[in-house]
């Protein structure tokens, strides 16, 4: 197969130009009978420039950006909708070329401009307190889908004489379900040639799947691996999150073990804390219990409500408590900052106000 019937994933005939690495764009451009350098000026018009369509690539020769223009897209996805909240975080649902729609977030903080991509189309993790799996999942995003993301934001801000200086992937869907997808995003950002996001400032979020950590272990990346944890006990934790059933607490923890020795890299846990579920000071013990010996960081989300959810949040006070009684066993917590709370800006809020697939 050659490499440009390998990258088809947009329109069944067309290649996306933001789903391909340098070396890919290289073998792209030389099937299509052009020299090798013609890549390294498309990345820079893709990357660099930042042009939003192929025929402000005003170096290539125009019987080429015509012959791309039939082979390739440069986007696929647009702007539905944007909501701007007043401390700065932007939230874009963007309609994808076979009518479905993800979110993407713009978080504004002192240390910098952070995005936060979608994965998938939907989810099929199921866990309870999360509007991003209401309705299972559509379908994966393919590489190019999810930098298209970050790039959206990066023109916006390119107004502003600023960059994307950090990408978690928390947005809709489970990184580690589209794995092969989500790598190739991260190679891709990462590449010099490209936005050059520091490896270290890319944090992937996952439910637990263990196999996919244990392998993304073995792959020695300088990222963040960021593990929803949200209960220290197994049978509370599978009541949330039924990925608990097939990869427990004990697997979970040995895996993210695993993940420390082969990457040296600090882990971050996430524990979203609601009201009279798992917010009492034994379930901070116990979670001080789970951690102890594993170079980690626990960030403590006050949960955000999902209609269809019939969730109470946990009072500032009993937050404070909780970050405490950690903190006194040792474990280093933070309250996450919520941001966005005047907009739709919880996972899959929008797109779940939207009634959009
Ligand atoms: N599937 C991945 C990444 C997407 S979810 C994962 O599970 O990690 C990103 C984070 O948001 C996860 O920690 C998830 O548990 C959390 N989350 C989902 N719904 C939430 C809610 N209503 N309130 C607070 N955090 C939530």
């Amino acid at each position: 197969m050659s490499i440009i019937e390998s990258l088809i994933t947009v329109t069944e005939t067309k290649t996306e130009l933001y789903g391909m690495t340098l070396d890919e764009m290289e073998q792209f451009v030389v099937e299509l009978s052009q020299p090798k350098f013609r890549a390294k000026q498309i990345f820079d018009w893709l990357y660099k420039k930042r042009v939003a369509s192929i025929d402000e690539m005003s170096n290539l020769p125009a019987a080429f950006r015509e012959q791309l223009k039939q082979r390739a897209v440069l986007a696929s996805a647009h702007e539905l909708m944007r909501q701007t909240s007043k401390d700065g975080t932007v939230k874009i649902l963007l309609e994808l070329h076979d009518g479905s729609t993800v979110e993407t977030v713009l978080m504004r903080h002192d240390y910098g401009n952070s995005v936060c991509v979608s994965t998938q189309v939907g989810c099929r993790m199921g866990c309870t307190f999360c509007a991003s799996t209401l309705g299972g999942l559509v379908r994966n995003l393919s590489a190019g889908e999810i930098v298209e993301q970050l790039l959206f934001y990066q023109r916006m801000l390119d107004q502003e004489g600023e960059r994307v200086s950090s990408v978690v992937l928390m947005g809709s869907g489970e990184p580690m379900e589209n794995y092969d997808a989500a790598m190739k995003f991260i190679d891709i950002i990462t590449s010099p040639e490209s936005v050059n996001i520091g490896s270290r400032h890319i944090t992937v979020s996952t439910s637990g799947l263990v196999p996919a950590i244990r392998r993304l272990a073995d792959e020695k990346r300088q990222i963040t691996l960021a593990i929803s944890l949200h209960s220290p006990f197994d049978e509370l934790r599978t009541s949330m999150m039924p990925v608990n059933r097939a990869w427990n607490l004990e697997k979970l923890m040995e895996a993210c073990r695993y993940y420390w020795q082969q990457t040296g890299r600090r882990l971050s846990f996430e524990y979203a804390l609601i009201g009279g579920v798992n917010d009492d000071l034994r379930h901070a013990k116990a979670l001080a219990e789970l951690l102890q010996d594993l170079p980690c960081h626990v960030n403590l989300i006050p949960v955000n409500y999902v209609p269809e959810r019939n969730y109470q949040r946990t009072s500032k006070e009993q937050i404070r408590a909780f970050q405490a009684e950690l903190k006194r066993l040792g474990v280093n917590a933070t309250v996450r900052r919520e941001m966005g709370h005047d907009i739709s800006a919880a996972c899959g809020q929008l797109r779940a106000e939207q009634g959009r697939t």
